[in-house]
Protein backbone atom coordinates (compact mmCIF):
# COMPACT_ATOMS: atom_id res chain seq x y z
CA UNK A 1 0.00 0.00 0.00
CA UNK A 2 1.17 3.36 -1.04
CA UNK A 3 1.83 5.96 1.95
CA UNK A 4 0.47 9.33 1.29
CA UNK A 5 3.37 11.54 0.63
CA UNK A 6 3.71 15.22 2.12
CA UNK A 7 2.75 17.78 -0.63
CA UNK A 8 4.68 21.41 0.06
CA UNK A 9 3.20 24.45 0.19
CA UNK A 10 4.41 28.28 -0.23
CA UNK A 11 4.92 30.36 2.57
CA UNK A 12 3.68 34.12 1.67
CA UNK A 13 2.33 36.72 3.35
CA UNK A 14 3.55 34.90 6.58
CA UNK A 15 1.41 32.03 6.13
CA UNK A 16 1.50 28.31 4.31
CA UNK A 17 -0.26 28.37 1.24
CA UNK A 18 -1.54 25.53 -0.78
CA UNK A 19 -0.57 26.13 -4.66
CA UNK A 20 -4.35 24.62 -5.68
CA UNK A 21 -4.46 23.56 -9.20
CA UNK A 22 -1.27 23.36 -10.59
CA UNK A 23 0.96 20.80 -11.61
CA UNK A 24 3.24 18.46 -8.71
CA UNK A 25 5.85 16.72 -9.46
CA UNK A 26 7.57 13.90 -7.06
CA UNK A 27 10.49 15.03 -4.76
CA UNK A 28 12.63 11.90 -4.36
CA UNK A 29 15.67 10.24 -2.21
CA UNK A 30 18.30 9.81 -4.75
CA UNK A 31 19.90 6.70 -2.44
CA UNK A 32 16.28 4.84 -2.57
CA UNK A 33 14.37 6.46 -5.35
CA UNK A 34 11.27 6.99 -2.25
CA UNK A 35 9.23 10.09 -2.78
CA UNK A 36 9.66 12.34 -0.18
CA UNK A 37 7.18 14.88 -1.19
CA UNK A 38 4.91 16.37 -3.91
CA UNK A 39 6.04 19.94 -5.11
CA UNK A 40 3.47 22.41 -6.89
CA UNK A 41 4.60 23.88 -10.07
CA UNK A 42 3.68 27.35 -9.25
CA UNK A 43 2.69 29.67 -11.70
CA UNK A 44 2.07 33.29 -12.15
CA UNK A 45 -0.48 33.59 -9.56
CA UNK A 46 1.04 32.44 -6.74
CA UNK A 47 4.17 34.34 -7.70
CA UNK A 48 2.03 37.46 -8.00
CA UNK A 49 0.38 37.01 -3.93
CA UNK A 50 3.73 36.47 -3.06
CA UNK A 51 5.43 39.91 -4.54
CA UNK A 52 2.13 41.66 -3.59
CA UNK A 53 2.94 40.49 0.23
CA UNK A 54 6.53 40.70 0.23
CA UNK A 55 6.03 44.89 -1.39
CA UNK A 56 3.50 45.52 1.45
CA UNK A 57 6.16 44.32 4.04
CA UNK A 58 9.04 45.89 2.88
CA UNK A 59 7.47 49.05 3.19
CA UNK A 60 7.11 48.16 6.75
CA UNK A 61 10.48 46.53 6.70
CA UNK A 62 12.55 49.31 5.49
CA UNK A 63 11.53 51.91 8.44
CA UNK A 64 13.18 49.49 10.89
CA UNK A 65 16.20 50.19 11.98
CA UNK A 66 19.74 48.45 10.54
CA UNK A 67 20.24 47.53 13.88
CA UNK A 68 16.83 45.90 14.54
CA UNK A 69 16.76 44.18 11.16
CA UNK A 70 20.52 42.90 12.22
CA UNK A 71 19.50 41.53 15.16
CA UNK A 72 16.20 39.73 13.77
CA UNK A 73 19.24 38.12 11.34
CA UNK A 74 20.96 37.19 13.83
CA UNK A 75 17.64 35.37 15.62
CA UNK A 76 17.99 33.36 12.26
CA UNK A 77 21.39 32.68 12.97
CA UNK A 78 20.44 31.35 16.16
CA UNK A 79 17.62 29.31 14.65
CA UNK A 80 19.37 28.08 12.29
CA UNK A 81 22.38 26.68 14.41
CA UNK A 82 19.86 24.94 16.68
CA UNK A 83 18.70 22.78 13.90
CA UNK A 84 21.93 22.48 12.07
CA UNK A 85 22.00 18.97 12.14
CA UNK A 86 18.37 18.51 10.89
CA UNK A 87 19.36 20.55 8.38
CA UNK A 88 22.49 18.55 7.00
CA UNK A 89 19.95 15.43 7.35
CA UNK A 90 17.58 17.00 5.09
CA UNK A 91 19.88 17.90 2.46
CA UNK A 92 21.74 14.38 2.40
CA UNK A 93 18.04 12.78 2.20
CA UNK A 94 16.65 15.34 -0.63
CA UNK A 95 20.16 16.15 -2.73
CA UNK A 96 21.96 12.81 -1.74
CA UNK A 97 25.10 14.49 -0.45
CA UNK A 98 27.23 12.50 2.48
CA UNK A 99 26.45 14.12 5.80
CA UNK A 100 29.79 14.72 6.30
CA UNK A 101 29.67 17.32 3.08
CA UNK A 102 26.44 18.23 4.19
CA UNK A 103 27.47 18.95 7.43
CA UNK A 104 29.88 21.27 6.00
CA UNK A 105 27.51 22.70 3.90
CA UNK A 106 25.19 24.22 6.38
CA UNK A 107 28.30 25.45 7.98
CA UNK A 108 29.09 27.55 5.07
CA UNK A 109 25.44 28.83 4.77
CA UNK A 110 25.93 30.13 8.50
CA UNK A 111 28.92 31.95 7.87
CA UNK A 112 26.93 33.85 5.20
CA UNK A 113 23.79 34.79 7.50
CA UNK A 114 26.85 35.75 10.52
CA UNK A 115 28.48 37.97 7.82
CA UNK A 116 25.00 39.74 6.56
CA UNK A 117 24.52 40.72 10.50
CA UNK A 118 27.35 43.26 10.14
CA UNK A 119 24.79 45.39 7.59
CA UNK A 120 24.86 48.35 9.71
CA UNK A 121 28.40 48.63 9.36
CA UNK A 122 28.03 47.64 5.94
CA UNK A 123 25.72 49.46 4.58
CA UNK A 124 27.10 53.28 5.84
CA UNK A 125 27.21 55.33 3.25
CA UNK A 126 29.85 58.34 2.79
CA UNK A 127 29.69 62.10 2.74
CA UNK A 128 31.83 65.06 2.07
CA UNK A 129 31.84 68.65 3.30
CA UNK A 130 32.55 71.75 1.64
CA UNK A 131 32.10 70.82 -1.97
CA UNK A 132 31.27 74.39 -2.62
CA UNK A 133 30.77 77.42 -0.12
CA UNK A 134 28.48 76.07 2.28
CA UNK A 135 27.65 72.66 0.20
CA UNK A 136 27.86 69.01 1.60
CA UNK A 137 27.46 65.80 -0.03
CA UNK A 138 26.12 62.85 1.30
CA UNK A 139 25.80 59.54 -0.06
CA UNK A 140 23.09 57.00 1.99
CA UNK A 141 22.57 53.52 0.57
CA UNK A 142 18.67 52.37 0.79
CA UNK A 143 17.48 49.12 -0.12
CA UNK A 144 16.10 48.03 -3.63
CA UNK A 145 12.78 47.44 -2.97
CA UNK A 146 11.80 43.20 -3.01
CA UNK A 147 14.31 41.07 -4.51
CA UNK A 148 14.03 37.38 -5.75
CA UNK A 149 16.39 34.45 -5.33
CA UNK A 150 16.44 31.27 -7.85
CA UNK A 151 18.75 28.77 -6.49
CA UNK A 152 20.02 25.74 -7.79
CA UNK A 153 19.68 21.83 -6.59
CA UNK A 154 23.55 21.26 -5.39
CA UNK A 155 23.75 23.70 -2.19
CA UNK A 156 20.11 23.62 -1.25
CA UNK A 157 20.73 25.41 2.38
CA UNK A 158 23.92 27.22 1.36
CA UNK A 159 23.04 29.32 -1.69
CA UNK A 160 19.55 30.29 -0.23
CA UNK A 161 22.01 31.52 2.08
CA UNK A 162 24.11 33.79 0.37
CA UNK A 163 21.12 36.22 -0.50
CA UNK A 164 18.20 35.78 2.37
CA UNK A 165 20.07 37.64 5.15
CA UNK A 166 21.74 40.04 2.81
CA UNK A 167 18.82 41.14 1.45
CA UNK A 168 16.55 41.01 4.79
CA UNK A 169 19.16 42.79 6.39
CA UNK A 170 19.77 45.56 4.29
CA UNK A 171 15.77 46.17 4.30
CA UNK A 172 14.81 43.97 1.08
CA UNK A 173 11.93 41.55 0.84
CA UNK A 174 12.71 38.74 -0.54
CA UNK A 175 10.97 35.76 -2.51
CA UNK A 176 13.06 32.35 -2.70
CA UNK A 177 12.27 29.78 -5.84
CA UNK A 178 14.37 26.79 -4.80
CA UNK A 179 15.24 24.36 -6.79
CA UNK A 180 12.29 21.39 -7.83
CA UNK A 181 14.66 19.03 -7.26
CA UNK A 182 15.25 19.81 -3.48
CA UNK A 183 13.08 21.84 -1.79
CA UNK A 184 13.03 20.60 1.56
CA UNK A 185 15.74 21.70 3.21
CA UNK A 186 14.05 25.96 1.70
CA UNK A 187 11.24 24.61 3.92
CA UNK A 188 13.20 23.73 7.05
CA UNK A 189 15.09 27.31 6.90
CA UNK A 190 11.64 29.36 6.13
CA UNK A 191 9.81 27.35 9.27
CA UNK A 192 12.48 28.51 11.31
CA UNK A 193 12.30 32.01 9.95
CA UNK A 194 8.31 31.81 10.52
CA UNK A 195 9.03 31.35 14.25
CA UNK A 196 11.25 34.52 14.57
CA UNK A 197 8.63 37.77 15.60
CA UNK A 198 10.59 40.22 14.44
CA UNK A 199 10.37 39.48 10.78
CA UNK A 200 6.92 40.98 9.48
CA UNK A 201 4.45 38.93 7.85
CA UNK A 202 5.24 38.83 3.77
CA UNK A 203 9.22 39.91 4.11
CA UNK A 204 10.37 36.29 3.30
CA UNK A 205 8.40 34.22 0.72
CA UNK A 206 9.28 30.79 -0.74
CA UNK A 207 7.08 29.79 -3.89
CA UNK A 208 8.15 26.21 -5.36
CA UNK A 209 7.89 25.18 -8.85
CA UNK A 210 10.19 25.48 -11.66
CA UNK A 211 10.24 27.43 -15.32
CA UNK A 212 6.69 28.77 -15.28
CA UNK A 213 7.74 30.25 -11.70
CA UNK A 214 10.88 31.67 -12.51
CA UNK A 215 9.41 33.32 -15.64
CA UNK A 216 6.58 34.68 -14.10
CA UNK A 217 9.39 36.42 -11.50
CA UNK A 218 11.34 37.66 -14.42
CA UNK A 219 8.39 39.17 -16.05
CA UNK A 220 6.44 40.59 -12.76
CA UNK A 221 6.96 44.22 -12.29
CA UNK A 222 6.97 44.51 -8.75
CA UNK A 223 10.64 42.40 -8.54
CA UNK A 224 13.30 45.05 -8.44
CA UNK A 225 16.72 42.29 -8.10
CA UNK A 226 17.16 38.73 -9.21
CA UNK A 227 19.78 36.72 -8.16
CA UNK A 228 20.41 33.48 -9.67
CA UNK A 229 22.70 30.44 -9.14
CA UNK A 230 22.01 27.49 -12.07
CA UNK A 231 23.38 26.56 -15.02
CA UNK A 232 25.24 28.47 -17.49
CA UNK A 233 22.33 28.38 -20.30
CA UNK A 234 19.95 29.06 -17.90
CA UNK A 235 22.12 31.74 -16.32
CA UNK A 236 21.76 33.46 -19.65
CA UNK A 237 18.28 33.36 -20.02
CA UNK A 238 17.40 34.79 -16.68
CA UNK A 239 19.62 37.50 -16.86
CA UNK A 240 18.67 38.45 -20.59
CA UNK A 241 15.08 38.63 -19.46
CA UNK A 242 15.55 40.02 -15.70
CA UNK A 243 17.55 42.85 -17.82
CA UNK A 244 15.08 43.65 -20.47
CA UNK A 245 12.68 44.43 -17.86
CA UNK A 246 14.69 46.41 -16.15
CA UNK A 247 15.59 44.78 -13.06
CA UNK A 248 18.64 44.68 -11.53
CA UNK A 249 20.73 41.13 -11.90
CA UNK A 250 23.12 38.67 -10.87
CA UNK A 251 23.50 35.35 -12.52
CA UNK A 252 26.37 32.43 -11.60
CA UNK A 253 26.50 30.05 -13.95
CA UNK A 254 28.08 26.48 -14.56
CA UNK A 255 31.96 25.91 -14.74
CA UNK A 256 34.37 23.16 -16.30
CA UNK A 257 37.79 23.90 -13.57
CA UNK A 258 40.89 22.78 -14.71
CA UNK A 259 43.02 21.23 -11.59
CA UNK A 260 46.84 22.09 -12.78
CA UNK A 261 48.97 19.66 -11.16
CA UNK A 262 52.85 20.86 -11.50
CA UNK A 263 55.93 18.27 -11.34
CA UNK A 264 57.01 19.80 -7.83
CA UNK A 265 53.55 19.58 -6.46
CA UNK A 266 53.43 17.52 -3.50
CA UNK A 267 51.76 14.03 -4.14
CA UNK A 268 50.12 13.94 -0.69
CA UNK A 269 48.76 17.44 -0.96
CA UNK A 270 47.56 16.97 -4.87
CA UNK A 271 46.59 13.59 -4.66
CA UNK A 272 43.99 14.04 -2.36
CA UNK A 273 43.12 17.28 -3.68
CA UNK A 274 42.12 16.55 -7.13
CA UNK A 275 40.21 13.33 -5.59
CA UNK A 276 38.32 15.53 -3.27
CA UNK A 277 37.71 18.28 -5.75
CA UNK A 278 36.52 15.82 -9.04
CA UNK A 279 34.41 13.61 -7.09
CA UNK A 280 33.65 15.38 -3.32
CA UNK A 281 29.52 15.45 -3.78
CA UNK A 282 29.85 13.36 -6.98
CA UNK A 283 31.18 15.85 -8.76
CA UNK A 284 27.90 18.29 -8.50
CA UNK A 285 29.92 21.57 -7.45
CA UNK A 286 29.99 24.77 -9.64
CA UNK A 287 34.03 24.18 -8.10
CA UNK A 288 34.58 21.37 -8.94
CA UNK A 289 37.97 20.20 -10.65
CA UNK A 290 36.93 18.33 -13.30
CA UNK A 291 40.24 18.01 -15.71
CA UNK A 292 43.12 17.25 -14.74
CA UNK A 293 46.26 18.98 -16.35
CA UNK A 294 49.47 17.04 -15.62
CA UNK A 295 52.05 19.23 -16.28
CA UNK A 296 55.74 17.98 -17.02
CA UNK A 297 57.53 15.09 -19.14
CA UNK A 298 55.83 12.12 -19.96
CA UNK A 299 57.29 10.16 -17.04
CA UNK A 300 56.60 12.54 -14.50
CA UNK A 301 52.67 12.84 -16.20
CA UNK A 302 52.59 9.21 -16.03
CA UNK A 303 53.06 9.51 -12.16
CA UNK A 304 51.00 11.52 -11.60
CA UNK A 305 48.39 9.37 -13.53
CA UNK A 306 49.00 6.21 -11.80
CA UNK A 307 48.53 8.11 -8.46
CA UNK A 308 45.22 9.77 -9.14
CA UNK A 309 44.12 6.07 -10.67
CA UNK A 310 44.82 4.18 -7.22
CA UNK A 311 43.15 6.56 -5.35
CA UNK A 312 39.57 7.41 -7.57
CA UNK A 313 39.62 3.66 -7.92
CA UNK A 314 39.77 3.25 -3.97
CA UNK A 315 36.52 5.76 -3.77
CA UNK A 316 33.50 3.67 -1.92
CA UNK A 317 30.17 4.65 -3.83
CA UNK A 318 26.79 4.66 -2.25
CA UNK A 319 24.29 6.36 -0.15
CA UNK A 320 24.96 9.82 1.65
CA UNK A 321 23.73 8.45 4.84
CA UNK A 322 26.35 5.52 4.70
CA UNK A 323 29.51 6.51 6.81
CA UNK A 324 31.78 4.67 4.71
CA UNK A 325 30.79 6.66 1.54
CA UNK A 326 33.15 8.66 -0.52
CA UNK A 327 31.31 9.26 -3.43
CA UNK A 328 27.30 10.20 -3.04
CA UNK A 329 24.94 9.49 -5.67
CA UNK A 330 23.80 12.16 -8.62
CA UNK A 331 20.73 14.04 -7.99
CA UNK A 332 18.55 11.86 -9.82
CA UNK A 333 18.76 8.70 -12.42
CA UNK A 334 18.25 11.22 -15.18
CA UNK A 335 21.31 13.18 -14.05
CA UNK A 336 22.96 9.50 -14.17
CA UNK A 337 21.77 9.16 -17.27
CA UNK A 338 23.38 12.25 -18.58
CA UNK A 339 26.43 11.32 -17.20
CA UNK A 340 26.68 8.23 -18.78
CA UNK A 341 25.37 9.71 -22.23
CA UNK A 342 28.61 12.24 -22.56
CA UNK A 343 31.19 9.65 -20.96
CA UNK A 344 29.85 7.20 -24.26
CA UNK A 345 30.40 10.47 -26.28
CA UNK A 346 33.92 11.57 -25.12
CA UNK A 347 34.95 7.54 -26.00
CA UNK A 348 33.30 8.26 -28.98
CA UNK A 349 35.43 11.65 -29.29
CA UNK A 350 38.40 9.31 -28.87
CA UNK A 351 39.19 9.40 -25.19
CA UNK A 352 40.29 6.34 -23.16
CA UNK A 353 38.34 5.04 -20.04
CA UNK A 354 41.07 4.56 -17.52
CA UNK A 355 38.39 3.79 -15.04
CA UNK A 356 34.56 3.06 -15.86
CA UNK A 357 32.17 3.56 -12.92
CA UNK A 358 29.35 3.30 -15.23
CA UNK A 359 26.64 0.39 -13.58
CA UNK A 360 23.38 0.14 -12.24
CA UNK A 361 22.70 2.95 -10.95
CA UNK A 362 22.12 1.54 -7.39
CA UNK A 363 19.13 0.83 -5.39
CA UNK A 364 17.89 4.82 -6.31
CA UNK A 365 19.10 4.54 -9.93
CA UNK A 366 21.36 7.68 -9.62
CA UNK A 367 24.89 6.28 -8.25
CA UNK A 368 27.16 6.58 -10.59
CA UNK A 369 31.00 5.26 -9.84
CA UNK A 370 33.92 7.12 -10.09
CA UNK A 371 35.15 7.75 -13.66
CA UNK A 372 38.57 8.66 -15.14
CA UNK A 373 38.88 9.74 -18.95
CA UNK A 374 41.87 10.35 -20.83
CA UNK A 375 40.91 12.58 -23.71
CA UNK A 376 42.37 12.08 -27.33
CA UNK A 377 41.69 15.72 -28.15
CA UNK A 378 42.27 18.21 -25.23
CA UNK A 379 39.66 20.57 -27.46
CA UNK A 380 37.19 17.46 -26.94
CA UNK A 381 33.39 18.41 -25.86
CA UNK A 382 34.21 16.60 -22.86
CA UNK A 383 37.57 19.03 -21.74
CA UNK A 384 35.62 22.05 -22.11
CA UNK A 385 31.97 20.90 -21.18
CA UNK A 386 30.48 20.95 -17.50
CA UNK A 387 29.17 17.36 -16.77
CA UNK A 388 28.31 17.92 -13.59
CA UNK A 389 29.23 14.23 -12.20
CA UNK A 390 31.84 11.91 -11.08
CA UNK A 391 33.87 12.22 -13.84
CA UNK A 392 37.90 13.03 -13.66
CA UNK A 393 39.30 13.65 -17.40
CA UNK A 394 43.23 13.88 -17.78
CA UNK A 395 45.18 15.59 -20.03
CA UNK A 396 48.87 16.20 -20.81
CA UNK A 397 51.03 19.69 -21.49
CA UNK A 398 54.39 20.51 -21.56
CA UNK A 399 54.45 23.06 -19.23
CA UNK A 400 52.78 25.89 -17.44
CA UNK A 401 52.39 28.61 -20.04
CA UNK A 402 50.37 25.51 -22.19
CA UNK A 403 48.83 25.06 -18.88
CA UNK A 404 47.10 28.62 -18.35
CA UNK A 405 46.43 29.54 -22.58
CA UNK A 406 44.34 26.08 -22.46
CA UNK A 407 42.45 27.31 -19.32
CA UNK A 408 42.05 30.70 -20.29
CA UNK A 409 41.13 29.25 -24.18
CA UNK A 410 38.15 27.98 -22.36
CA UNK A 411 34.22 29.59 -22.00
CA UNK A 412 33.92 29.26 -18.42
CA UNK A 413 35.84 31.30 -16.03
CA UNK A 414 34.89 30.30 -12.31
CA UNK A 415 37.46 28.86 -10.87
CA UNK A 416 40.76 26.88 -11.60
CA UNK A 417 43.14 25.25 -9.46
CA UNK A 418 47.34 24.61 -8.81
CA UNK A 419 49.25 22.30 -7.24
CA UNK A 420 52.95 23.15 -7.02
CA UNK A 421 55.63 23.97 -4.60
CA UNK A 422 57.11 26.52 -6.27
CA UNK A 423 55.59 30.48 -4.92
CA UNK A 424 56.44 31.74 -8.23
CA UNK A 425 54.63 29.30 -10.26
CA UNK A 426 51.74 29.87 -8.32
CA UNK A 427 52.28 33.70 -8.34
CA UNK A 428 52.39 33.76 -12.09
CA UNK A 429 49.48 31.17 -11.94
CA UNK A 430 47.42 33.92 -9.66
CA UNK A 431 48.29 36.79 -12.24
CA UNK A 432 47.55 35.00 -15.85
CA UNK A 433 44.30 32.84 -14.97
CA UNK A 434 41.16 34.31 -16.45
CA UNK A 435 39.18 32.70 -13.72
CA UNK A 436 37.11 34.56 -10.44
CA UNK A 437 37.91 32.07 -7.81
CA UNK A 438 41.54 30.02 -7.96
CA UNK A 439 43.49 27.95 -5.54
CA UNK A 440 46.84 27.37 -5.00
CA UNK A 441 47.15 23.74 -3.16
CA UNK A 442 43.47 23.45 -2.35
CA UNK A 443 41.29 21.16 -4.28
CA UNK A 444 37.92 23.46 -3.90
CA UNK A 445 38.31 27.06 -3.84
CA UNK A 446 35.63 27.93 -1.75
CA UNK A 447 35.84 31.88 -0.92
CA UNK A 448 34.28 32.22 3.03
CA UNK A 449 31.63 34.53 3.63
CA UNK A 450 33.56 37.40 4.15
CA UNK A 451 34.74 37.56 0.36
CA UNK A 452 32.86 37.83 -2.89
CA UNK A 453 31.23 35.03 -4.73
CA UNK A 454 31.20 34.25 -8.33
CA UNK A 455 33.17 33.49 -11.65
CA UNK A 456 34.19 35.47 -14.83
CA UNK A 457 33.26 35.15 -18.44
CA UNK A 458 30.19 32.25 -19.16
CA UNK A 459 30.34 31.55 -15.65
CA UNK A 460 28.69 34.81 -14.57
CA UNK A 461 26.72 37.52 -15.68
CA UNK A 462 26.20 40.58 -13.45
CA UNK A 463 28.64 43.07 -11.69
CA UNK A 464 28.35 42.41 -8.07
CA UNK A 465 29.37 39.19 -6.75
CA UNK A 466 27.62 37.30 -4.21
CA UNK A 467 28.36 37.21 -0.57
CA UNK A 468 30.53 39.91 1.45
CA UNK A 469 30.06 43.53 0.77
CA UNK A 470 28.96 43.05 -2.65
CA UNK A 471 25.78 41.30 -1.60
CA UNK A 472 25.17 44.69 0.02
CA UNK A 473 26.05 46.42 -2.75
CA UNK A 474 23.75 44.90 -4.75
CA UNK A 475 20.67 44.93 -2.74
CA UNK A 476 20.95 48.35 -1.89
CA UNK A 477 20.76 51.38 -4.21
CA UNK A 478 22.72 54.47 -3.89
CA UNK A 479 21.10 57.90 -3.05
CA UNK A 480 23.37 61.23 -2.91
CA UNK A 481 22.52 64.52 -1.10
CA UNK A 482 23.71 67.76 -1.80
CA UNK A 483 22.67 70.59 0.80
CA UNK A 484 23.30 74.02 1.23
CA UNK A 485 22.15 75.42 5.07
P1 LIG B 1 19.41 24.79 -13.35
O1 LIG B 1 19.88 25.90 -14.21
O2 LIG B 1 18.80 23.60 -13.99
O3 LIG B 1 18.33 25.31 -12.29
C1 LIG B 1 18.59 26.44 -11.48
C2 LIG B 1 17.27 27.14 -11.18
O4 LIG B 1 16.70 27.64 -12.39
C3 LIG B 1 16.23 26.21 -10.56
O5 LIG B 1 15.57 26.92 -9.53
C4 LIG B 1 15.31 25.88 -11.72
O6 LIG B 1 13.99 25.66 -11.32
C5 LIG B 1 15.41 27.10 -12.61
N1 LIG B 1 15.32 26.80 -14.05
C6 LIG B 1 15.78 25.69 -14.68
N2 LIG B 1 15.57 25.79 -16.01
C7 LIG B 1 14.98 26.98 -16.23
C8 LIG B 1 14.52 27.67 -17.40
N3 LIG B 1 14.64 27.15 -18.61
N4 LIG B 1 13.97 28.89 -17.26
C9 LIG B 1 13.86 29.44 -16.04
N5 LIG B 1 14.28 28.83 -14.89
C10 LIG B 1 14.82 27.63 -14.98
O7 LIG B 1 20.67 24.38 -12.44
P2 LIG B 1 20.82 23.09 -11.51
O8 LIG B 1 21.00 21.89 -12.37
O9 LIG B 1 19.79 23.08 -10.45
O10 LIG B 1 22.20 23.44 -10.79
C11 LIG B 1 23.45 23.00 -11.23
C12 LIG B 1 24.14 24.09 -12.03
O11 LIG B 1 24.36 25.24 -11.21
C13 LIG B 1 25.52 23.68 -12.51
O12 LIG B 1 25.70 24.14 -13.83
C14 LIG B 1 26.46 24.41 -11.56
O13 LIG B 1 27.75 24.67 -12.08
C15 LIG B 1 25.70 25.67 -11.32
N6 LIG B 1 26.13 26.31 -10.09
C16 LIG B 1 26.88 27.44 -10.17
C17 LIG B 1 27.35 28.05 -9.02
C18 LIG B 1 28.21 29.28 -9.10
O14 LIG B 1 28.54 29.83 -8.07
N7 LIG B 1 28.58 29.74 -10.29
C19 LIG B 1 27.03 27.50 -7.78
C20 LIG B 1 26.24 26.35 -7.73
C21 LIG B 1 25.80 25.76 -8.89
Amino acid sequence: MRTQTRTLHNFAGGEWREAAGVEHIDDRDPATGETIARVPLSGAAEVDLAVRAAAAAQREWREISPLERARAVFALRDGLDARREDLARLITADMGKTLDEARGEVARGLESVEVACGAPTLMKGENLEGVAGGVDVEMVRQPVGVVAAITPFNFPVMIPLWFLPFALATGNALLLKPSEQDPLPSELIFEILAGIDAFPAGVANLVHGGRDAVEALLDHPGIDAVSFVGQASTAAIVATRAARNGKRVQALGGAKNALVVMPDADPDVAVPGVIASAFGCAGQRCLAGSVAVLVGSEAERERARRRLLDAAAGLVTGPGGDEATDVCPVVSPAARERVEAAIAQAEADGARVLLDGRGDGGAGGAELRPTVLEAGDVEAQVTREELFGPVLTLIGVPDLDAAVDWINAGRYGNSALLFTSSGAVARDFRHRVEAGMLGVNVGVAAPVAWFPFAGWKDSFTGDLHANGADAVEFYTRKKIVTSRW
